[in-house]
């Protein structure tokens, strides 16, 4: 919603502010080009972000392909959800940030009026994807941070600590999806083994918050050698490559044949589930945080056997993110670390490509407008 009368009384904002910007619009499927955009005015409970940098993942992928549900129309929708920048204006309501305080995100806003959003699970909003009740998911069912500005819910938004760059305030909204998943699991990890399966961004931003939150072993399971290097230099304790040994004997030699307490999924492999069943102690937990391409399949029965409870959640819930600035303002969250390729919004298209071809091992890609 944005409330035109607000913005032209000019309401704490910038006098250089423009009226037309560089965005990337989704066409169709496949088809991503950079045109002229006007810039959104934000709501009165909206900021206004000049946008410095914007991830993007596996779900862009999904979105570039015309494959992800409850989207705008194509050719009207500029995807985005992992961006961070410098706030530019204000709406009338909002006192929490000040123009040019720089800032990172989470991508949901909640309606704030449905059950879910109630008790914190705004990533499940019941309203989710309806515009007119409150809820935007930024790039996903409205417009994201592909584009040199974009709007956000100021409830979203947070400040980021000056000892952090725009690359770590990329990653917040990425550890922010880990965390959730270990605050719905029960949170508390000080002295538990984890296993941690998949080894890209979700998953080293977890390695580093389960060795934050003191962890006993922190265990990275993966294919790639590049990633799993970085895993253990960000703080895993043990790397298994699956391609080398067999995770599951693998962790069972680390946990005097008991199993960890707790199995993150983070991978989307469809054989990483079963294994994460097969990793966990009797009375353990596994926690998924991540998408997979099709149905799995569980020995369920051995789970019940064994008393192992499975937690999921859906991206960066939970208030996390605010926890995740707060571990990286303490040195103990690098994102900027992940960071392996940029490019210019202007070549948004080649960045999605070389993404989902995996040319040069791209650990996180991020578009700068
Ligand atoms: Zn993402
Ligand atoms: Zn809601």
């Amino acid at each position: 919603m944005t409330d035109q009368s607000t913005v032209a009384a000019g309401l704490a904002s910038g006098p250089e502010i423009p009226e037309i910007m560089r965005a990337a619009v989704l066409f169709g499927p496949g088809d991503i080009r950079v045109i002229d955009r006007r810039v959104p005015q934000p709501g009165p409970d909206e900021v206004l972000v000049k946008v410095a940098m914007c991830g993007m993942c596996g779900t862009d992928l999904k979105i570039f392909d015309g494959h992800f549900p409850l989207t705008p129309p194509f050719g009207d929708y500029t995807p985005g959800h992992e961006w961070t920048g410098t706030v530019a204006a204000l709406g009338s309501r909002v006192d929490e940030v000040a123009v040019g305080d720089r800032v990172c995100i989470e991508a949901h806003s909640g309606c704030g009026r449905c059950d879910n959003c109630l008790v914190g699970k705004y990533t499940a909003c019941l309203n989710y994807g309806n515009r007119a009740k409150g809820h935007r998911a930024t790039g996903m069912t409205a417009d994201g941070g592909f584009a040199e500005y974009a709007v956000h819910d100021v409830g979203s938004l947070y400040a980021l600590p000056p000892s952090l760059s725009f690359e770590d305030g990329v990653l917040i909204t990425t550890a922010g999806t880990g965390l959730y998943g270990l605050d719905v699991a029960g949170g508390y990890i000080a002295g538990q083994d984890v296993v941690v399966f998949g080894p890209g961004p979700v998953g080293l931003m977890t390695v580093q918050a389960c060795q934050a939150l003191g962890a006993g072993q922190v265990i990275l399971v993966g294919t790639r050698p590049s990633r799993l290097e970085l895993g253990r230099r960000l703080g895993a304790d043990h790397v298994i490559n699956v391609n080398e040994a067999d995770p599951v004997s693998a962790v069972l030699g680390l946990t005097a044949g008991a199993g960890a307490d707790m199995a993150i999924e983070c991978s989307g492999a469809v054989p990483a589930p079963q294994q994460c069943a097969e990793v966990t102690k009797r009375g353990g937990k596994i926690v998924i945080v991540a998408f997979y391409p099709g149905p799995v399949t569980l020995d369920l029965s051995a789970i019940v056997r064994s008393d192992i409870s499975i937690y999921t959640s859906r991206g960066e819930g939970g208030n996390n993110v605010k926890r995740a600035v707060a571990l990286a303002a303490r040195g103990r969250l690098h994102g900027a670390e992940l960071v392996t390729h940029r490019f210019p919004l202007a070549e948004i298209d080649t960045a999605l490509r070389l993404m989902r071809d995996r040319v040069g091992d791209p650990v996180k890609v991020v578009v700068e407008p």
